[in-house]
């Protein structure tokens, strides 16, 4: 039996000021998906009108409570800006990593604070204002390479992965979302803690609030001179990239032409998501999933979009009429 936990309004309000940066979040689902038995999250909409509802204080309560599970993503679409950075770990030798990171942050006069998680941990800073995407990205990517920190992506199945994912969105798009810290996983039916508190909301809190928070006159310092690793800058097309998609005139395009063995599971093919894929997820292989009776739709379910999906197959699709 889980403890009933109470939210006070003053730890709802510090939580949103600590990790909420926009109204989109997602929801992790209470039922774990029949095929694969994971707990999906997905942007919940208002019922009838499809309408996608924004983050409120209620839903960081019962978020906190344990009642649902909210994922956070890390960009304001406004303003290419986020609150923190997170380091998400889960391989054998993780917790090292990690702590390589904490004690080498400290060493910048950065306090990051580690959760845990199912496999291993996420290491949390918090911005004294949102900085932008890019340059947070570009601070922890050369920190890590410097420190021979592995970082998931290019080759890489296993290694720290860096959110933000993107250094920053363009229209319609969320980037990843982090499942928010302090909630309870709906797959391990459990809460992970911060280490550097009692296991209390309260105290919880209080130590993320006294953490030195990164300014952004000290983020620029730390990467004054630097760009973001070539091997990680998603901007930089890659050879088969670099050549537009042209489509042959009329031709529709179809998802299920560009997409490996797919399962059918009931009124959907199901197969990996090839965005995710790119960015070293969904290892298991069934984010995507296309309606049988109409391929022309099909959804991510780590939310990515139809745009990025589109991308990553290398048929973006075409902004204007190609001359
Ligand atoms: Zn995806």
């Amino acid at each position: 039996m889980q403890t009933a936990i109470t939210a006070s309004p003053q730890v709802v309000r510090d939580y949103s000021r600590l990790f909420v940066n926009r109204g989109a979040h997602t929801l992790q689902s209470s039922w774990p998906h029949p095929d694969s038995e994971r707990h999906y999250y997905f942007r919940p909409r208002v019922k009838g009108t499809g309408k996608e509802l924004s983050l409120t204080a209620a839903t960081i309560r019962r978020h906190l409570e344990g009642e649902i599970t909210i994922g956070l993503y890390a960009i304001n679409p406004s303003t290419q800006r986020s609150k923190w950075v997170a380091i998400d770990a889960d391989y054998d030798g993780a917790m090292e990593d990690l702590l390589k990171l904490q004690y080498f942050l400290h060493k910048d006069k950065v306090e990051a604070a580690l959760e845990m998680s199912k496999r291993g941990g996420h290491l949390w800073i918090f911005m004294e204002r949102p900085a932008l995407a890019r340059e947070c990205r570009i601070y922890i990517y050369t920190l890590a390479l410097t420190l021979g920190v592995r970082i998931r992506g290019i080759g890489l199945a296993q290694g720290i992965e860096i959110f933000p994912k993107q250094d920053e969105l363009r229209e319609g798009e969320f980037g990843s979302a982090m499942r928010g810290p302090l909630g309870i996983h709906r797959g391990a039916n459990r809460r992970y803690w911060f280490y550097g508190a009692d296991y209390d909301l309260e105290k919880q809190i209080a130590y993320l609030n006294r953490l030195r928070k990164l300014s952004e006159e000290q983020l620029q310092g730390f990467i004054s001179g630097k760009t973001m690793p070539p091997e990680f800058d998603r901007k930089r097309p890659s050879p088969d990239q670099a050549a537009p998609f042209v489509h042959a005139s009329g031709r529709e395009f179809r998802i299920l032409d560009h997409i490996g063995k797919v399962r059918m599971v009931g009124r959907n093919y199901v197969t990996q998501c090839p965005s995710c894929a790119e960015a070293g997820q969904d290892r298991a292989g069934d984010n995507l999933a296309i309606s049988i009776e109409d391929p022309r739709k099909y959804i991510c379910w780590a939310g990515c979009t139809k745009e990025m999906i589109r991308r990553a197959v290398g048929c973006p699709i075409p902004v204007r009429q190609p001359a």
